[in-house]
């Protein structure tokens, strides 16, 4: 079958979490009738902090009460607004999200920073191995929430509950961004940062502090590869129990699923 568009750190996690779940949302391209809470209060919390960023990256600190506007705008659209569609782990959720999302903000809003060099930098690169100069027919894309001056690149999440340390090393997304900051710049990053703006019942920030070199992009460089092989000869399996099964908005595909062959003939027909 035809291989993927594109490669990113999203879809590449995505396969390896489950393959089923990636062929529903990136081969089928199904429609999302639901969308969980995770993934709408992290693109509220994105759409603020990229707000922010751009008008800092002008010389231009806005007030708090505008970064929280821009919030709350997204929010409110994505859980109130007629269509809004999002899944709620727990009644009530929408309102208890919605003042974390402000404290979280507020507490960011407040930290001392870098300089903004760029926010949401999008990128469309070949992946290529470091040593051997080989390189994927199928391109890796993506964008970095920000980069500060002096080759510092900081990834912002908004998850549940603080992700363990222990996860950073293979964390995917953060060997992406260093990979297309060597590639976009011609030098690795000083450090990238992940920042967890968790959302607990006493809602905190944490960061982590990390760096890639080229070890890492060619693991990164063989994922790639083994995943649009996977792809292309149709392996796509279900994972149930993995983390993604909690709120997957692909469950009844996910239960009625017989199998692959059949199904995918039957939708690259259908397209
Ligand atoms: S319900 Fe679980 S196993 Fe099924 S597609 Fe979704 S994430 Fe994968």
């Amino acid at each position: 079958m035809r291989p993927p568009e594109a490669l990113s750190a999203t879809a590449l996690q995505l396969y390896l979490t489950c393959s089923l779940k990636y062929r529903f949302q990136y081969v089928d391209r199904l429609p999302r009738l639901t969308l969980s809470e995770n993934q709408a209060f992290g693109t509220a919390i994105h759409a603020a902090l990229n707000w922010l960023h751009k008008a800092r990256r002008r010389g231009h600190n806005p007030p708090l009460a505008e970064v929280l506007q821009v919030f709350e705008a997204d929010w409110y659209a994505q859980t109130q607004a007629e269509g809004a569609k999002v899944q709620f782990d727990e009644a009530g959720d929408a309102a208890a999200l919605g003042y974390k999302g402000r404290e979280l903000l507020t507490q960011y809003y407040v930290l001392p920073t870098g300089r903004v060099f760029d926010s949401e930098v999008w990128f469309t690169l070949p992946l290529v191995h470091p040593a051997t100069g080989e390189s994927l027919d199928v391109p890796l894309r993506g964008a970095m929430d920000l980069i500060e001056v002096d080759d510092v690149i900081v990834e912002f999440k908004a998850p549940k509950r603080a992700p363990p340390i222990t996860d950073l090393p293979d964390d995917i997304q953060v060997t992406t961004y260093a990979y297309a900051y060597e590639k976009l710049f011609g030098k690795l990053p000083r450090e990238i940062r992940k920042v967890a703006l968790v959302r607990t019942k006493v809602p905190r920030i944490e960061p982590q502090i990390t760096g890639r070199d080229h070890k890492d992009f060619e693991r990164l460089f063989h994922l790639g590869r083994e995943v649009v092989k996977g792809v292309r000869s149709g392996v796509f399996l279900p994972s149930r129990g993995c983390w993604l099964c909690t709120d997957c908005e692909y469950r009844p595909d996910c239960d009625e699923w017989t199998g692959n062959e059949e199904e995918i003939s039957n939708a690259q027909s259908a397209r």
